[in-house]
């Protein structure tokens, strides 16, 4: 496995991120009674690690969104597999998401929980591929920026495969390629 993945940004520098935006966060949210909002699966890993930095009462709920298929690219499409079990009306919803790279789906996700009667929404990513963004939405927190190169690791996938790894790492393009092309 080792030789098809450049590692990225090392563990220590995840867990060492991961503690800087909890306090953030709680110091954000002192007083307040959040409901952190993990989109499945991408970001599991990183939010159980963010959340156990945070010294404040909280509760977890997750939902499943697609908007990828088994390649790289956005299809624009976003659907529902699987959603809250809390009523959003009236909560603070902090969405926890592994990357943000076109914001569709962070913007899809903002404007179904306002919809829903939500008192506030804000976000925290791990990652954002800024430059790849082509709809106008806030990251509210994130952890580090990227570029335009596919990320596996903590949480992120390639086919199913990688989520496990404990680093960010970029899978080389031949190895995706080889997948693409089949
Ligand atoms: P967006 O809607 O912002 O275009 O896409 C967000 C989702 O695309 C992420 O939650 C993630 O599942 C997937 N994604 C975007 N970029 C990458 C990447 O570099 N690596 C992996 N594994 N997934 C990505």
């Amino acid at each position: 496995m080792d030789y098809t993945i450049e590692t990225l940004i090392p563990r220590e520098a995840v867990e060492k991120r991961i503690k800087e935006l909890a306090s953030e966060i709680e110091r954000d949210y002192k007083g307040r009674e959040v409901i952190v909002l993990g989109l499945l699966k991408g970001s599991v890993i990183f939010m159980s690690d963010l959340i156990k930095e945070i010294d404040i009462p909280l509760v977890i709920d997750f939902m499943s969104v697609s908007s990828y298929g088994n390649g790289t690219d956005s299809t624009g499409i976003v659907k529902i597999l699987k959603d809250t079990d809390f009523d959003l009306k009236g909560r603070e919803i902090l969405i926890v998401e592994d990357i943000i790279d076109t914001g569709l789906t962070l913007k899809f996700m903002k404007d179904l929980i306002k919809g829903r009667g939500a008192k506030s929404v804000k976000c925290c990513a791990m990652l954002n591929k800024e430059a790849r963004r082509n709809v106008d939405v806030d990251v509210d927190y994130y952890g580090s920026k990227v570029g335009n190169e596919f990320v596996v690791g903590y949480g992120l996938d390639f086919l199913n495969m990688y989520r496990n790894l404990p680093y960010v790492g970029v899978l080389k393009p031949e190895v995706i390629q080889k997948y693409v092309n089949k």
